[in-house]
């Protein structure tokens, strides 16, 4: 068990390291984030002392519920899943310190609000919805530009950059396309010098195309799976929004 995850954990670093130098890219441009939705605190923690040094949750009773055996662990914590307004606390308290799935600005300013009140600042990116699936997340590439500009004008939110989740889909083609429009937005963003402002995240791909991603301009691949095996749960448990409960 312990030296499958360390197995699966080289193996996902040698795509990494495989991609970057398939498109001359240097391999430490490309951070990897485990997805932990689902895997037990202990098995996170095997990761955590065998290299992984990022994770994120989608849903904060995940998050709440791991946080005690993690916190002696050196690590750093974001948040990838669909956020509600009333869990904005907790997101605070326990530890998170990037949401990569802003996708609206209600959202922005409650967090912002409250941020304020702690005197605290936290980093954002803002999710895209690229693949144009109705039961994804995330803001329309059309809406993408103003809400970065609103958000940025947001004292206690520090826009770092750009994620989105894919298309699935066999066709590498399809989902190339899905990264090839957030990386086109980070362009227009970034010729738009928007004060407060940064672009230099693109989070994008996952287990089965991190390759794709990697080759668009990733910065980040968020992984799950590919580390810690098949999850119980399907995908529109947490992506869809009629199913979602957090
Ligand atoms: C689960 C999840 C991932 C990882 O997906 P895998 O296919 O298991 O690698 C990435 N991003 C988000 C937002 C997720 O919810």
């Amino acid at each position: 068990m312990k030296e499958d995850l360390i197995h699966n954990l080289n193996l996902i670093n040698n795509r990494i390291k495989n991609a970057c130098i398939k498109t001359g890219r240097n391999p430490n441009e490309v951070k990897l984030l485990l997805a932990t939705k689902t895997v037990s605190a202990e098995r996170i923690k095997i990761a955590l002392e065998n290299g992984a040094t990022l994770i994120a949750e989608n849903k904060v009773q995940e998050l709440k519920e791991k946080y005690e055996d993690l916190k002696d662990v050196s690590h750093e914590n974001h948040f990838i899943g669909h956020l509600q307004t009333n869990k904005i606390k907790d997101i605070l308290k326990y530890g998170v310190s990037c949401v990569q799935s802003l996708d609206r600005l209600d959202l922005a300013e409650k967090l912002n609000q409250r941020l304020l009140q702690e005197g605290k600042t936290i980093e954002v990116l803002i999710q895209v919805n690229t693949s144009g699936e109705e039961s994804k997340f995330g803001v329309h590439p059309d809406q993408a530009v103003d809400l970065v500009k609103d958000v940025a004008k947001l004292r206690a939110l520090k826009i770092k950059g750009l994620m989105t989740i894919g298309l699935f889909s066999a066709e590498t083609e399809k989902v190339r396309a899905c990264f090839k429009l957030l990386k086109n937005l980070q362009q227009e963003i970034i010729s738009q010098n928007i004060p407060n402002v940064h672009m230099q995240e693109l989070s994008m791909g996952m287990s089965g195309d991190l390759e794709t991603a990697i080759e668009e301009g990733s910065t980040m691949v968020r992984v799950g799976t590919a580390v810690f095996g098949a999850r119980m749960y399907p995908d529109s448990y947490y992506w869809d929004e009629n199913k979602t409960v957090n």
